[in-house]
């Protein structure tokens, strides 16, 4: 596979049929790092042309024996050996993700080796994906079921997690037997393309996985139009969510949609208040708040409004900002100009709203840190759900503190809002968590503690979060369809003029 050093400085094509492309128009797109605002390679602009190319060969490889005809369980193998090979390849694959987006090293380590597992997870179920027979009151008629791959599935991702969310779908996609195009965010291309290095090793046909880089507005948007993409995949944010749904509506594609998200974080004067805290400070600060869970929204009950807070704070004012592949650093910095453009921005927002800020809101001082697009982890206090600050996703170091008083009116404000992709209760009692776990509107739901993942966990979100879910065995229905076959052994013939509803 590629090296951290083979990269730099280079212009990376797209990867399609299996081979390294130069894009049609000739155009690349500066990839920037984010610690030092520095351009450190280059990578292919895709368009309507090099989309089409990538959807025809994956076409093709649909057809192509070698990929049509293997066995379930040879297909499992095959998706087995990619996950070898990324586990082989953790460490460079962290190093590139964590240059391009600028996500801590340990994070980047940790969802490098939760990759693997995801492509492990699959290939084991790759061959058991079964179809059921059908009881009918036909007596001569047999029917069975078949789960058959949907075709050509086009996966867009966005820039936080880009190998991490990419194993969601592509593991699931592989396992079934289906053919992708990939389309990464413009930002963060490199680890998708040194990925393929390990797809071409792991022996899947060429074509059976493609990569086109570039654009959301021309490479993106053509993937989703394409009349001969069956499935898009899409994860990013709930505007672009939405685009692309209308887009896939043209040929009636079908859409899996994992969104924004503006959760509710919720600590009870019943909880441990020490282990609240720090599980609010992973809800929102680790990386750099840009995680599509992020507790944005923390209502803490205000019988403990004082206390929480000061622990809080100074849980805040403690975290370690810097380098991301440094020792001991905690949040690195914001993976784009534009994402630390929109977060002073909503810090205007929140200060003109009324929300007092009691921590951050600027970019930090250390002149070590003046040419990356850090920004200090912030804390708002008093602030009201229907302001804007709380309603709308800022993607970003921020958190709202909101009080509240009754379990009711929690439930009611937790609920308050366009999204329902995940949501945390802090409290000691039971009963209470259970109620919380029942009425919140919400894809995932974490009691006592937050951001605890798993391959195996199917999770998609509600309302403007999105539809579909990613993970667990439910994955393997959102990347197949169904088939009914009806055999008539009777020898007999019908009379052809009325429909078979007996017998
Ligand atoms: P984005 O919507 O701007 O872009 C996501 C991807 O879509 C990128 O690859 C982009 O190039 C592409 N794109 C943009 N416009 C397009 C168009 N018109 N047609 C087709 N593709 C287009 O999102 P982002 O800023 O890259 O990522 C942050 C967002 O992603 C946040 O809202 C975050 O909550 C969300 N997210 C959701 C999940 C989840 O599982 N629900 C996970 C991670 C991120």
């Amino acid at each position: 596979m590629r090296t951290l050093k083979q990269i730099s400085g280079q212009r990376l094509g797209h990867f399609i049929n299996g081979q390294c492309v130069e894009p049609s128009n000739g155009e690349y797109i500066d990839s920037l790092n984010p610690t030092t605002g520095k351009v450190w390679y280059q990578a292919a602009s895709g368009n309507e042309q090099d989309i089409a190319a990538a959807v025809s060969a994956a076409r093709s490889a649909l057809k192509n024996p070698q990929w049509k005809c293997i066995s379930q369980t040879d297909r499992g193998h095959r998706v087995r050996k990619l996950a070898d090979l990324i586990h082989e390849n953790r460490e460079m694959l962290a190093q590139i993700e964590t240059r391009d987006n600028g996500k801590l090293l340990r994070e980047t380590m940790a969802q490098t080796t939760i990759a693997p597992d995801t492509f492990s997870y699959f290939a084991g179920a790759a061959d058991k994906l079964e179809g059921s027979t059908i009881p009918l009151n036909k007596p001569d008629i047999l029917n069975y079921t078949l789960r058959e791959p949907i075709g050509v599935v086009g996966i867009i991702v966005p820039w936080n997690s880009p190998l991490y969310q990419l194993a969601w779908t592509l593991a699931p996609c592989l396992a079934i037997g289906n053919c992708v195009v990939i389309k990464p965010s413009e930002h963060t291309s490199a680890s998708t393309l040194a990925l393929m290095d390990l797809v071409e090793q792991a022996g899947f046909p060429p074509g059976v996985v493609n990569v086109v880089t570039g654009y959301g507005a021309s490479a993106g948007e053509a993937l989703t139009l394409h009349p001969q993409v069956a499935k898009i995949a899409f994860t990013g944010s709930s505007d672009t969510g939405k685009k692309v749904a209308a887009n896939a509506a043209t040929h009636l594609a079908q859409c899996n949609m994992e969104l924004g998200g503006k959760s509710p974080h919720c600590i009870f004067d019943d909880a441990d208040l020490d282990r609240a805290a720090n599980g609010v400070v992973a809800g929102i600060f680790a990386a750099a708040g840009q995680t599509c869970v992020a507790g944005s929204r923390i209502f803490v009950q205000d019988s403990i409004y004082d206390e929480f807070l000061d622990k809080l704070l100074t849980r805040t004012q403690q975290i370690k900002l810097g380098d991301p592949t440094v020792e001991g650093v905690q949040v690195g910095p914001l993976a784009i100009k534009e994402q630390l453009d929109k977060v002073i921005r909503y810090v205007d927002i929140a200060k003109a709203e009324g929300a007092v800020l009691l921590s951050g809101g600027k970019q930090p001082a250390d002149p070590a840190l003046n040419n990356g697009w850090y920004f200090e982890p912030t804390l708002f206090a008093e602030v009201d759900n229907s302001m804007r600050i709380a309603q709308e996703e800022v993607f970003g170091p921020i958190g709202c503190v909101i009080r509240f008083s009754t379990e009711a009116e929690l439930i009611e404000l937790a609920n308050a809002s366009d999204y329902g992709l995940a949501a945390g209760v802090w409290t000691q009692s039971m009963e209470r968590g259970l109620r919380f776990a029942r009425e919140v509107e919400s894809g995932i739901i974490w009691v006592n503690t937050y951001r605890a993942a798993s391959f195996a966990t199917p999770v998609g979100g509600f309302k403007n979060s999105g539809y579909g879910s990613h993970n667990g065995l439910e994955s393997l229905r959102e990347y197949s369809r169904n088939k009914s076959v009806m055999l008539d052994y009777s020898g007999k013939a019908q009379d052809p003029f009325v429909i078979r509803v007996k017998e």
